[in-house]
């Protein structure tokens, strides 16, 4: 990895320090890195359970990304379904919140789903790994019993983002792993972003056990504010 100096690239650290800081606990202390979502209201990542989420929220304990304040409960973003593999469909309906301090509103999206995404996680990153190992448009999208346009937009944007991807997890494998074995280079960026998600998986789950069942999308989706593969790169 090259030498971290350009602005962008320190805040980028800044933000992996954040959230460095906030995944030791285990995911289920989890409150995401947060990005705009739209005018005054932001998108944060929280844990599954929505019953942890609400009691978490009515004592104060989860944090305004913009200020520090504490959030509480403001009614609901509108329910979605999502589809997965062992469950077909699964109904959603995130938590909206709001800082008691600044009255920024949060929609608090769990860590399973993407932000504008109709699949769980781990159904979009089981076609990311696939393509990573040589998989084929059709025959990922006929394996996930999933539309071609589909998976192929799945692919294009994570294509688009696939540097940065790199870059974000192998800078935070390095930094949290107990023993960091940075992937070797394959000749495919995107391979090699998707192996430095799988890496800074196994990375953190070495130095914090508690992590070890949390599937690698899901630990993505919490590191990347629920934009894996959003149009712009906020994080
Ligand atoms: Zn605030």
């Amino acid at each position: 990895m090259g030498e971290i100096s350009c602005d962008r690239e320190r805040r980028h650290l800044a933000d992996v320090l954040f959230t460095r800081t906030a995944l030791p606990v285990s995911l289920g202390e989890l409150s995401g890195r947060a990005v705009v979502a739209s005018w005054r209201t932001l998108l944060l990542t929280v844990e599954v359970g929505p019953s942890r989420v609400e009691r978490r929220l009515a004592a104060g304990g989860i944090r305004c990304p913009t200020c520090g304040g504490a959030l509480s409960p403001w009614g609901w973003a509108r329910s979605r379904m999502l589809r997965g593999f062992v469950v077909a469909v699964l109904r959603v309906r995130p938590r909206r919140a709001v800082c008691r301090h600044c009255q920024v509103t949060h929609v608090l999206l769990p860590v399973t789903a993407l932000s504008r995404r109709a699949d769980l996680a781990e159904v979009i990153g089981a076609a990311l790994a696939a393509k990573a190992i040589g998989g084929g448009l059709r025959a990922i999208a006929a394996g996930l019993g999933r539309h071609a346009d589909t998976v192929r937009g799945w692919l294009r944007r994570f294509t688009a983002h696939a540097d940065r991807v790199r870059v974000l997890f192998t800078v935070l494998l390095v930094d949290t792993g107990p023993d960091p074995q940075v992937p070797a280079e394959s000749g495919s960026l995107f391979a090699d972003a998707v192996a430095a998600v799988l890496g800074c998986r196994e990375a953190m789950a070495s130095r914090w056990p508690g992590l070890g069942m949390v599937p690698p999308w899901q630990i993505a989706s919490a590191i990347t504010g629920g934009r894996l593969l959003a149009p712009a790169v906020t994080w």
